[in-house]
């Protein structure tokens, strides 16, 4: 029975909520399942304060899963996969609304962001959602994540969406974290990966996976636009952009963003409910789910000289490469400073141990200390220790050569940009990002 509005109290006079019976009208509204979260949990403090400036009355994180049919999600033909992402993200987005709507009319303040896209795009090319639900997701006791870095739930393994909703009422009980990882550390989804994003020590190639399986999202889409700009007519264009591309972006912007890939989701084995296919005939399991993914000919977006570019050669010679820019370009310095980790090249770094300090000056003052050694990036507040390359430069005149709008060379003859140490050091820093 639904109270009314007069009859709820204020909410730091009101009796804790029964978590019971929020699990009740989620689980009426549509989710699979559910699991609640307080503003206070250190598990979400990195995001507390985010989350409380969009959601000003936040108490609580209502935390929810979403079933994704598998055989959809596992079928070489792409269309079958976004489909069912399209489907039940819209139906995510469905229940967050309806469970909104229930608590609403409950004198309850509650909102929810959306499950996926249309986010914050006047943040970009900062973090542009709201809610990261997967954190929230695995401090509900909803799953943990896997070597792919989603979210496998201990029954319906990774073939879920995630939702949040927020509210102002503090729950009786909230819910503990998952005690174990459903992951098998099979490693299937390593080795499904056109574009090796995943490496198997647990390392993210984040560029090399944003730039192919989200090619017709942000920054991909960007890189399309600026090719439209830079084609001299159509041949022009036409040489660049294959009619099947364009077609494709046509689809994209018609019925909603289509992933490449997502291969790693199709082939995960872990969960109860899907595990037994797996568990009960390996070899079956590799040949009609993995092997036909990997074998698929299709074009593999990369970035030149990237180690993305690299791997597939290597790893998929049936798959064509395709050179393209993937819209990774920082807007401040220090979105160039959060950028590092995400744009790395483990492989590319190979062979190179330098410290660099960078001295900004001008409209963005700030100081950073980059160490890059055994293939692995350091990045860090101030100027620490002793750099081999000293890098003074004024912010602008930076963030325009990273754009690629001014040369490096005449960065350096007016002085706007000016180096102490091996020059040398800069061209293989430069490598390290492609
Ligand atoms: S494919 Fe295997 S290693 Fe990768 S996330 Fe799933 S269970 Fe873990």
């Amino acid at each position: 029975m639904s109270m009314q509005a007069h009859e709820i109290a204020s909410p730091l006079t009101r009796e804790p909520f029964e978590a019971r019976r929020l699990r009740e009208m989620a689980i009426s509204a549509g989710a699979d399942d559910v699991g609640f979260v307080s503003i206070d949990d250190p598990a979400i403090a990195f995001e507390r304060a985010e989350i409380l400036a969009a959601f000003p009355y936040a108490r609580t994180l209502v935390s929810f899963v979403m079933r994704m049919n598998r055989e959809n999600i596992r079928s070489p033909a792409r269309s079958l996969a976004n489909v069912e992402f399209h489907r039940v993200g819209d139906e995510t987005d469905a229940v967050s609304h309806r469970l909104t709507r229930m608590l609403e009319d409950m004198g309850i303040r509650a909102a929810y962001p959306s499950m996926a896209f249309p986010m914050e795009a006047s943040r970009w090319p900062n973090k542009m959602w709201v809610v990261s639900h997967k954190p929230v997701a695995v401090a509900a006791g909803l799953g943990k994540m896997g070597v792919h870095r989603n979210v496998i739930h201990p029954k319906f393994g990774n073939f879920i969406l995630l939702g949040t909703v927020v509210v102002d009422v503090a729950l009786d009980a909230y819910s503990r974290p998952l005690d174990y990882n459903p992951c098998l550390s099979c490693k299937l989804c390593v080795a499904v990966c056109p574009t090796g994003a995943i490496a198997p020590d647990g390392g993210f190639d984040f560029a090399a996976c944003y730039t192919h399986n989200y090619r017709e999202f942000m920054g991909g889409f960007m890189d399309w636009v600026e090719t439209i700009a830079d084609a001299k007519g159509a041949a022009g264009y036409r040489e660049k952009v294959e009619d099947a591309e364009t077609v494709s972006m046509w689809q994209s912007l018609a019925y909603g963003p289509n992933y490449k890939a997502a291969y790693c989701l199709a082939v995960c084995p872990a969960g109860e409910d899907v595990i037994g296919a797996y568990r009960g005939d390996r070899s079956g399991f590799l040949r009609s789910i993995v092997d036909p993914l990997k074998q698929k000919e299709e074009t593999i977006y990369v970035t030149p000289q990237s180690d993305a570019e690299d791997y597939v050669k290597r790893r998929f010679p049936h798959k064509r490469v395709k050179r393209v820019a993937n819209g990774m370009r920082a807007a401040s310095i220090a979105s160039f400073a959060r950028g590092l980790s995400l744009r790395f090249q483990k492989k590319r770094a190979a062979g190179l141990s330098a410290v660099y300090h960078f001295a900004f000056s001008g409209a963005e003052r700030k100081d950073l200390t980059v160490r890059i050694a055994d293939g692995r990036l350091d990045v860090g507040e101030g100027l620490i220790g002793k750099a081999d390359l000293v890098i003074h430069a004024d912010a602008q005149s930076w963030l325009r050569f990273l754009r690629k709008e001014r040369s490096l060379l005449w960065a350096l003859v007016t002085l706007e940009i000016r180096l102490r140490g091996d020059p040398r050091l800069l061209a293989a820093f430069g490598k390290c990002f492609p």
